[in-house]
């Protein structure tokens, strides 16, 4: 089918599906089919843009800011004596409690400077980090310098300052600035290109990162970062893409038979200006993939297709990076028939067998929510999962599982290929 074909026939799907509800009210509507309300749910909605500042307490010498890619403070004040509360509203509500903050600060004298997080719209979801001046390191605040208020309301900081900068965030940043120097990184590897397939509402590029045989039949499609403080799965995907893209020898036969494509940071207006889950035009991204109003989403929608328009391709795999407060495989209903079959399986398989340790969590579901694995599912058939990473889940553990899930998810495509070549 072609561009235009495909675009003419999403457009006429909802009057199709609402005739068809019409013409056989009992019949449930097919599995694959979504729901007219998935047209709406995504349509632009305002947000409230932040002012960029630096405000300032200068009986107490402290200076606290959002002036930083990824900041999101959107006020401050003091309060009694010794308090200064750090107010933190989303960019616009209802929205899913993903509390994110980000913002420096710093005084004239070395002290201890007490913050209390207060929310609009949420509560306090993630454990305080902390970056200092002439440090990459981003390091969880110690427990007994954090006060969680009942009911997770608010938190009060207790944070030692002086006059070089105190970087204060939800979790260890990486924004836009952070993921051009990876992909760069990557592609100065000669079998990795890295290409720019848009533009967010915004103007930023989102970038596609791309290996493996030019002329492969078989494709993988990897995206991220639809919801901005979702670093956990941003940790996850970077060494899922680099042993997929490393010299291991499983690695290069995996690379003669498939080509890889990947989107790491699919949002990058929300992930710079700080937002805790919706683009520019207000929208959960990951409600999108049903009525495609947002550019973010029509951008990686359009390249995909433009890849699977050559005749005899195959999209056998996808997933897409998140964080939520546990470890988890959002993966299709085994109802629902991949091609090739029986993929997640051995994917989930494949990693019980290599960390015996780890509890290897599976949530099957339908095509019920406006997501990518569904679009993917619709479109191409594709076996595919959203891979959940937890907000406290350890670092180190969590390379560890990403690395064993790109050896399985190369293993079991291989394997795959072989059978059907039989
Ligand atoms: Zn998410």
């Amino acid at each position: 089918m072609t561009a235009l074909l495909r675009t003419l026939f999403r457009s006429l799907l909802p009057a199709a599906i609402g005739l068809a509800a019409v013409a056989c009210a009992r019949e449930a509507p097919p599995p694959t089919a979504p729901a007219p309300a998935d047209y709406e749910v995504s349509l632009t909605r305002p947000i409230t843009e932040i002012p960029r500042r630096t405000i300032g307490f200068l009986d107490e010498g402290v200076w606290v800011s959002n002036e930083l890619e990824g900041g999101r403070m959107s006020d401050a004040w003091r309060e009694g004596d010794s308090l200064v509360v750090v107010h933190i509203a989303p960019e616009n509500a209802p929205i899913n409690n993903s509390a994110w903050y980000a913002f420096k600060v710093w005084s004239e004298q070395s002290r201890t400077v007490r913050l209390r997080l207060s929310y609009e719209d949420g509560s306090h979801r993630y454990w305080p980090k902390v970056r200092r001046f002439g440090s990459d390191v981003w390091v969880p605040l110690d427990s007994a310098a954090v006060e969680v208020a009942e009911g997770n309301e608010g938190a009060v900081l207790s944070l030692e300052v002086g006059p070089d900068t105190v970087w204060v965030a939800g979790q260890e940043m990486k924004t836009s600035r952070f993921f051009h120097a990876w992909t760069d990184e990557l592609a100065a590897l000669p079998h990795v290109e890295k290409r720019p397939i848009g533009e967010s509402a915004r103007g930023r590029p989102i970038h596609m990162v791309e290996f493996g045989a030019p002329d492969a039949l078989r494709h993988v499609v990897l995206v991220s970062r639809q919801h901005p403080p979702e670093v956990t799965g941003t940790m996850a995907l970077l060494p899922f893409v680099e042993e997929l893209a490393g010299s291991s020898p499983l690695a290069l036969e995996f690379r003669e038979r498939f080509r890889v494509h990947v989107v790491p940071l699919m949002n990058p207006d929300g992930v710079d200006l700080g937002h805790w889950r919706h683009n520019t035009g207000g929208v959960d991204l990951n409600r999108d993939w049903v009525a495609f109003h947002q550019p973010e989403t029509r951008v990686v929608r359009d390249e995909v297709l433009r890849i699977m328009e050559a005749p005899g391709t195959e999209l056998w795999f996808m997933a897409d990076f998140h964080s939520t407060r546990r470890d988890v495989f959002y993966t299709l209903d085994r109802r629902l028939e991949t091609d090739p079959s029986g993929i997640l399986d051995r994917w989930l398989g494949y990693l019980e067998e290599a960390l015996p340790d780890y509890e290897v969590a599976d949530s099957p579901s339908l095509l019920a929510t406006p997501m990518s694995r569904n679009w993917f599912y619709r479109e191409f058939r594709t076996p595919g999962l959203i891979y959940e990473v937890g907000d406290d889940t350890d670092r180190e553990l969590i390379r560890e599982v990403a690395v064993t899930a790109a050896r399985g998810t190369m293993q079991v495509l291989l394997d795959a290929l072989e059978e059907r070549e039989r």
